[in-house]
């Protein structure tokens, strides 16, 4: 809440005078459900990293929450790109410190720790995994606490708009570099995706691949039609 600071009578300024933020939240399963609210602002405990959200982009995952067609946890804040600057960190927290600019892996908010994957470092696959923004607080909003494994150090040529991108560029990275084989010269077909594919399409292109999107508001398995049309396109 915001409390004026008077001057002979006129407010100049407002100060906020306890520890709310506004928050963008989804308040219940269901079509739509998301709320511009007031909620209190997250505690940092010995384990947590406090950081001012500065930039937080719109994933394809938060319209999908908002559809209500990808599991979310409500009431949750949604959100789980972003960058920011870290303003607290608990006692026990080694490598990051209050002023740093940061940027966060949003998808091992939560793991239970115990399952064969989470004993292996595979905490991907835990069955109870949950992420940033849809099965705990997330970015669209001024405060989020973090684990330091979540936290990176965003480097000095990267700004902070750029880093908030850097979670839909990994899953690029991932996608190209490590899980296909694609090669310069080939053709890369993208279809019904968004940051990603502009991720996708700048990451390939930087790799002398051609890139094309197709999107069909019928939906995702399409995947034949879709290479029909990409056929007739480039064949
Ligand atoms: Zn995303
Ligand atoms: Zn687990």
């Amino acid at each position: 809440m915001l409390a004026p600071i008077r001057m002979n009578g006129t407010p100049i300024l407002y100060k906020r005078v306890d520890l709310e933020m506004k928050a963008l939240m989804k308040t219940k399963p269901g079509f739509g459900n998301l709320h511009l609210l007031d909620i209190p602002e997250p505690v940092c405990d010995a384990t947590g990293i406090k950081i001012k959200v500065r930039y937080s982009g719109i994933c394809g995952t938060d319209m999908h929450i908002y559809h209500d067609s990808y599991k979310s946890y409500p009431p949750v804040v949604i959100g789980h790109e972003f960058s920011g600057e870290v303003v607290e960190s608990g006692k026990n927290v080694k490598n990051i410190n209050p002023g740093d600019i940061v940027m966060v892996l949003p998808s091992i908010a939560w793991t239970c720790k115990n399952c064969m994957y989470c004993k292996q470092g595979y905490y991907m696959f835990c069955s109870e995994r949950r992420s940033i923004g849809s099965g705990v607080n997330g970015s669209f909003t001024e405060y989020v606490v973090v684990n330091e494994e979540m936290v990176y150090k965003v480097p000095s040529a990267i700004s902070l708009q750029e880093a908030a991108l850097a979670e839909p560029l990994a899953c690029a990275v991932q996608a190209i570099e490590e899980l296909t084989e694609f090669h310069a010269g080939d053709w890369v077909l993208a279809f019904r995706t968004r940051t990603n594919w502009l991720t996708l399409f700048e990451f390939t292109s930087e790799k002398g691949m051609q890139c094309n999107c197709y999107r069909d508001k019928s939906g995702f398995n399409k995947a034949e039609n879709c290479q029909r049309t990409w056929s007739a396109y480039y064949s």
